[in-house]
């Protein structure tokens, strides 16, 4: 068996690059059949335009003046308007409101078509309503907002180039990164300035001044990190570079996976706007990933990481008990069961592809998990800062996604799932639609960012041979 310890960077474990390619070639097919051919799956349930970003003031700080529009590119008006950034940043297709308690209540069994609103006609989309948990490593989308949501369907709403850039992008990566800083120092622009691990209340909580000091020091040591690929994993203090413990490094690892993961789809699904035509687009991978091996390197990893979760998920799933796909209609329960299990029994073909028991050991590694935890959530949180709903849409989804993976390495029983409940101190848990739609959408894109990689590798290779 062939083991990715979180220490190992990809390309040097056994687990190489071509043996995950192998294992991606195999789950791939029965992923996409999931994700695209299923009513469960294929729409996400998600609270996109009434929560306020909550670490800055989007009306009176950077936010409300440029940062955090929807930034355009410089010459936006010599742009058809419908390949403006404005536009393609906009969700497409019926999207309708979630029903409400009171509704489920009501009719307890029966699909609930009519209270999701004529428009949408599929039945296997709703849930009843959820609980938090303090296991989770993501913010429960309803969190202090009466509203639960709208239910999106992914496949009208593909990831792709959306024209967001500049400074508001820019801000909100460069607060992702800062999470990292796991230190409970008075770092400005970490969560300390927050309230470690508290919910944020109310916009503008940081001084932006300090805040923007701490981006500077951040842009250097990036452009440092760019020139020694070699040592990606130092601290993100803003200071100095220390060496870190196991787990700081695998945060960073999980944030730069995802941030190349999005990088790969926007520069595989690009648009011309001069053409008007959708392609890859190859200056654009080699910029942002082939001239940035550790990114790539990420990228793997977290295909790794998520076909372990995914894996270790696929006893839990076939409880009939714990898990219904649709609600009122077993054909088509059993349809998506059986899909859903094929895709985890694909992930499981090589056994533990990625330990994650050497997290949270040794040294500092226990007290961490909490930290992790909370930093993990902000990160979620940080979604709300992004000022383009596509962006918005997939940022929060696949944030939810790692959210779900890390819960199940790290909080369920690596016991025998029918044994959960007997060896378990606290209460067994169970995913929530959203968490498991989120899970498995994730682990498409990154299905789809192996491939796409592959892709581009070979159009390098194409193009270095013409010279
Ligand atoms: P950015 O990608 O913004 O990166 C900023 C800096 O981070 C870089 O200069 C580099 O120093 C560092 N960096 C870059 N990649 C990595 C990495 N993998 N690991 C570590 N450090 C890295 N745009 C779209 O077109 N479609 C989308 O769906 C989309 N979704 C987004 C979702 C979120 C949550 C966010 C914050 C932005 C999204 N964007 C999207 C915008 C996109 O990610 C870029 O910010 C934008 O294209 C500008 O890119 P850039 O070249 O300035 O560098």
């Amino acid at each position: 068996a062939c083991v990715i310890s979180p220490q190992a960077i990809v390309d040097d474990a056994c687990a190489s690059y071509s043996t995950l390619e192998r294992i991606n070639r195999n789950v791939k097919p029965a992923l996409d059949d999931l994700t695209k051919t299923t009513d469960f799956f294929s729409h996400y349930r998600v609270n996109l335009f009434h929560k306020k970003c909550p670490f800055w003031n989007d009306e009176n700080g950077m936010c409300g003046n440029i940062a955090c529009a929807v930034e355009t590119l410089d010459n936006e008006e010599d742009i058809p308007p419908i390949w403006r950034a404005s536009a393609l940043g906009k969700l497409e297709g019926p999207h309708a409101r979630h029903p409400g308690k009171s509704v489920q209540l009501d009719e307890p069994r029966r699909p609930l078509r009519g209270g999701l609103g004529e428009e949408v006609g599929e039945s296997c989309v709703v849930e009843y309503d959820d609980e938090c948990d303090e296991r989770d490593y993501c913010v429960p989308e309803d969190e202090s907002a009466s509203s639960k949501g709208d239910y999106v369907s992914l496949l009208r709403n593909p990831e792709r180039f959306t024209g967001y850039a500049g400074d508001g992008a820019k801000q909100v990566w460069d607060a992702i990164y800062r999470e990292n800083c796991f230190q409970r120092s008075s770092f400005p622009g970490g969560s300390a300035a927050l309230g470690e691990g508290t919910t944020p209340k109310g916009p503008a909580a940081l001084d932006f001044r300090a805040v923007m000091e701490a981006a500077g020091r951040q842009q250097v040591l990036a452009e440092e990190r760019q020139h020694n690929p070699l040592t990606p994993f130092v601290a993100k203090t803003g200071l100095e570079y220390e060496d870190e413990c196991l787990e700081k490094r695998v945060f960073y690892r999980v944030i730069s996976g995802m941030h190349a993961s999005i990088s790969t789809h926007l520069c595989w699904d690009f648009l011309n706007q001069t053409t008007g035509q959708w392609q890859p687009n190859l200056a654009c991978y080699v910029g942002r990933l082939h001239r940035h091996p550790d990114r790539i390197r990420n990228l793997y990893f977290n295909y790794a990481l998520l076909t372990r979760a995914v894996a270790k998920l696929g006893p839990y799933l076939s409880r009939r008990s714990d898990y219904t796909f649709c609600l009122g209609e077993p054909e088509q329960d059993e349809v998506t069961r059986s899909k859903v299990l094929d895709v985890a029994g694909r992930a499981a073909s090589v056994p533990h592809i990625f330990d994650e028991s050497l997290m949270f050991k040794n040294g500092e590694g226990p007290s961490l998990k909490e930290d992790f935890r909370n930093r993990f959530r902000n990160v979620s949180r940080l979604m709300d800062c992004v000022g383009c709903d596509k962006c918005r849409l997939w940022g929060k989804l696949q944030t939810a996604g790692y959210g779900t993976a890390l819960k199940v390495l790290f909080e369920f029983d690596n016991l025998d799932p029918a044994k959960q409940t007997d060896n378990s101190a606290a209460a067994p848990i169970v995913l929530k639609r959203t968490e498991l739609v989120a899970l498995f959408n994730t682990y498409a894109r990154l299905s789809n960012s192996l491939h796409a990689v592959q892709q581009f590798r070979r159009m390098v290779e194409e193009t270095e041979a013409e010279y």
